[in-house]
């Protein structure tokens, strides 16, 4: 039972196991960590079920809101756009939960995540100080603060009118085609809505990011220009919120994958995986198998179903009955049978980075499989898809080093089978020299973890900032 003289803190939850993952990972901190009570309110069902970690400790509370209609959004509405409209629609029956909460505890903070960020009006007429969970990093704040600089005139144009690559600090350059899905033009879509969010993030005490400053620390040092000069909040790095290995297997168990793992040679297993929501065409994962055929490594593949439409984004696509692995090339699995292992639509991430036989990770380099990726200390191949992860790529690739990235075919984005292998070899064939900043950040890491389970260092200082601004602290 939660105790009600706990400090509360409402966590808003949009689906997507991307956010909800490390959301719940913060939640669980607040309490264990940190002595909040805290509660998790999601609004639709939409998310995989495997996204729902089922180790929450008991004080955390889920509160669902109650569904609401949509069906008079068009059918092709984008998916944010979607989750954005129903946190709308949500609002009155979250003024509800929030006024039922504070009226039995402090309510010491609303922290919702980066998509519900329609319901900082609502924390403003409360009285309720608010902190958005950024579940990605100080670099694409960075961009989205320099894309409504653009709109605003304080630049000329917009990105696509940009001659020159956009610089990051640290001496990363973007080029125009490695921007963020719908950054490159005002006529997208996801344009406005990145407008819209920047101007409603003004209205937040600060974020709380899922990064830490060794990942970006030249971008983390320039931000605090930008909040310096008012332009926007303060941003926590409070990273990295990845989940532990010890509660993922409290919570997983046995399972076939990690048995096949636990026969195979330390460091010697490639994991591919492209996220909770990834999607390859036909043809590029005719090509993958091919090459991970070819490379003559073993490997682990989460196959999800290939996207037809050409999206590289699919989000819960593929009812039950359809099987990914039914579209791997013909006799695939048979040649591969001991050497190599493809399971469909997920596996536990956390567990298969962190196993030992486990050398190098092929990712989509979405946030949390990048954190996950440098917790576990493992080299990666960057394959980014959508949104942001070409920018992560970058990042892994050319500010930290921990990642190389294969060539796509100019006739039709394709990576050909032949530099897949090529790929996979070279990370393979890694020396102690080129993973030298990987064992760093894994030192760093480790230091980090072991701070922050009991010490009262880090604790004290999320605390802190939680409940100064409820006027808790004096
Ligand atoms: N994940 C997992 N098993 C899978 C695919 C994904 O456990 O087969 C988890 C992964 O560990 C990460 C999250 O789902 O925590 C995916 O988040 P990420 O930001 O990497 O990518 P997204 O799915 O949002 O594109």
């Amino acid at each position: 039972a939660q105790s009600t003289a706990r400090p509360h803190v409402v966590l808003l939850a949009s689906p997507d196991a991307g956010h909800l993952i490390p959301l719940c990972e913060l939640a669980r901190r607040l309490v264990e960590h940190h002595g909040f009570a805290a509660t998790i309110v999601t609004f639709h069902s939409l998310s995989d079920p495997q996204s729902l970690p089922s180790s929450l400790p008991a004080s955390v509370t889920i509160a669902a809101l109650p569904a609401v209609k949509i069906d008079d959004l068009p059918a092709d509405a984008l998916r944010p756009v979607v989750l954005v409209e129903i946190i709308h629609r949500s609002l009155p029956s979250l003024r509800t939960l929030l006024r039922c909460i504070s009226s039995d505890a402090l309510l010491a903070a609303l922290v919702p995540d980066l998509l519900c960020f329609p319901a900082l009006p609502l924390a403003a007429e409360l009285g309720v100080p608010t902190y958005i969970f950024f579940a990605s990093n100080v670099t694409l704040l960075y961009l989205m603060h320099g894309l409504v600089e653009l709109h605003d005139g304080a630049l000329p144009g917009e990105y696509r009118d940009l001659p020159e690559p956009f610089e990051i600090p640290g001496g990363l350059s973007l080029p125009r085609a490695d921007l963020p899905d719908g950054y490159r033009s005002s006529k997208d879509p996801v344009y406005a809505g990145v407008v819209e969010a920047c101007r409603q993030y003004l209205l937040a005490d600060g974020f709380l990011a899922n990064t830490f400053d060794e990942m970006e620390p030249a971008t983390v040092e320039a931000f605090k220009q930008v909040v310096d000069r008012g332009a926007f909040p303060p941003v926590f790095p409070v990273g990295p919120l990845v989940r532990s290995n010890s509660d993922e297997e409290a919570a997983g168990g046995a399972s076939p994958l990690l048995e096949w793992l636990d026969r195979q040679p330390a460091r010697s297993v490639v994991y591919v995986s492209f996220g909770s929501g990834g999607a390859l065409s036909v043809e590029q994962t005719t090509e993958l198998a091919a090459g991970l055929e070819a490379s003559g490594h073993r490997f682990l593949w989460v196959v999800r179903m290939p996207s037809l439409d050409g999206r590289s984004q699919a989000f819960g696509a593929g009812g039950d009955d359809d099987d990914p692995l039914a579209w791997l090339p013909q006799g695939f699995q048979q040649r591969i049978e001991g050497r190599g292992l493809a399971v469909a639509a997920w596996a536990p991430q956390v567990r298969v980075l962190s196993h030992p036989a486990t050398a190098a990770f092929v990712s989509h380099c979405g946030w949390n499989s990048t954190l996950e990726g440098a917790v576990a200390g493992v080299p990666m191949v960057a394959w980014p898809l959508h949104t942001e992860q070409r920018m992560n790529a970058l990042l892994l690739e050319v500010s930290l080093g921990v990642a190389l990235r294969p060539r796509v075919r100019e006739d039709g984005g394709v990576v050909a089978r032949e530099e897949v292998a090529a790929a996979v070899k070279e990370l393979m064939n890694w020396n102690c020299d080129q993973l030298h900043h990987l064992i760093y950040l894994v030192l760093l890491l480790l230091l980090i973890s072991f701070l922050a389970r009991p010490s009262a260092f880090y604790a004290c200082s999320i605390t802190h900032l939680l409940l100064q601004r409820s006027g808790m602290l004096q």
